[in-house]
């Protein structure tokens, strides 16, 4: 039987990867709607002319006219609702959309109860416990499509379901981005050049900075909490932030693995392809079957694991301090985060100021409740406006 592809944030790198496994298996795949930013109207057009779907949605619909008399066949949506109104009508959404932004997708493929493949982690660590109970709608599911939660949930299919879980620690493995290695000093005068040359995986401007800060890391913990940390019988294992551990795997070929209580440790391997784990998450419960990643043994010599610097990256310290405080301080370090990343991109601060003006809005924080969409909404906009007002003070 096909599987309907919804496929929000089409254009960027998770979206066209996506497209990349549908195309591989076509008898098993279609995709029934693109939504996108609509910033790059060639690229959406191209895509649309090659899959040929239903529903074509963006959020700025500038370009409008272009998409209508280009693409005539497509019933076209405008704006944050419209793009979110895909997840609605498919078998699975795929929510690639970068940032905070993702949240209105998310939202709406679980409260419609469908599967949700979910690559904006931003929109589960900052939108939390309202998440959780969109979570709760009959049919809802929620597969992860990051690397190293797609890999635990393929560790933790090796427990009984219906057994007692036994589970001791997640432990999520990082490449430890390009400056692994380099201590606090090292690090004063790197360029975004410097931040964007990741050595293993090949990622969107956003995310390859946080790898670079460990920051991508710390949200993962968050995200790895939020998808995994609930009673066993909801989602989850029962596991808290003291049984998520973070180990620096330069390699990434562990990508990530689970310690049971007799000191067994499950682990996923392949090479870096973000094509495995979207193929894992369009697929699920059953496989795809074209090997992205595949391991040659031959070639692939040492596995090295060490442990992470706290000193030189503390931004993987404040995020464990705001997943253990939950509610909205995640909201607000996650807003701080897509705040300061952009000004470093753009040449208004330095790649250390970061941890600095994630510390200062952390600090900050009033300790809301997350207990509706407009709350999270709110900690988000106070969370950006903190960390503007920090970064134009200087
Ligand atoms: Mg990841």
């Amino acid at each position: 039987m096909t599987i309907t592809v919804a496929l929000a944030g089409s254009t960027g790198s998770i979206g066209t990867q996506t497209l990349d496994v549908v195309a591989a298996e076509p008898d098993r795949f279609r995709v029934v709607s693109l939504g996108a930013s609509g910033r790059n109207v060639d690229q959406l057009v191209a895509q649309a002319r090659a899959v040929r779907p239903d529903v074509v949605a963006v959020v700025d619909g500038t370009h409008l006219d272009r998409l209508k008399a280009e693409l005539p066949s497509c019933e076209l949506r405008v704006g944050e609702e419209g793009v979110a109104s895909i997840g609605a009508e498919a078998d699975v959404c795929v929510n690639g959309v970068v940032g905070f932004a993702g949240l209105a997708v998310t939202l709406a493929t679980l409260h419609a109860g469908r599967r949700l493949a979910l690559a904006n982690k931003e929109s589960l660590i900052a939108g939390g416990p309202v998440v959780q109970r969109a979570r709760r709608t009959p049919g809802a599911e929620l597969v992860p499509v990051d690397s190293e939660h797609g890999a635990i949930h393929q560790c933790l299919r090796s427990r009984d379901a219906d057994g007692p879980t036994r589970v001791a620690d997640l432990v999520l493995t990082a490449s430890g981005g390009p400056f692994r290695g380099r201590t606090r000093a090292e690090l004063a005068d790197v360029t975004v050049d410097d931040a964007l040359a990741h050595p293993t995986w090949k990622m969107g401007p956003k995310i390859t900075v946080d790898s670079s800060t460990l920051m991508n890391k710390g949200l993962e913990v968050i995200e790895a909490h939020e998808l995994f940390g609930a009673p066993a019988g909801e989602h989850g294992v029962g596991i808290g932030f003291d049984q998520i551990d973070v180990v620096v795997h330069p390699q990434s070929i562990v990508h990530s693995m689970v310690t049971y209580t007799d000191g067994s440790t499950i682990a996923q391997l392949s090479n870096p392809d973000m094509k495995l784990p979207i193929g894992y998450a369009l697929a699920w419960p059953d496989r795809i079957g074209t090997p992205f990643g595949r391991l040659d043994w031959a070639s692939v010599g040492r596995l090295d694991f060490e442990p992470p610097d706290l000193d030189a990256f503390p931004c993987l310290g404040l995020a464990y301090e705001a997943g253990r405080a939950g509610e909205t301080a995640p909201a607000t370090l996650n807003a701080a985060n897509e705040v300061a990343v952009e000004a470093f991109l753009d040449g208004r601060i330095r790649w250390i100021d970061i941890p600095d003006v994630l510390k200062a809005v952390l600090d900050r924080h009033d300790g809301g409740r997350a207990d509706s969409s407009a709350a999270v909404i709110d900690a988000d906009r106070r969370g950006r406006e903190q960390a503007a007002s920090i970064i134009s003070a200087g």
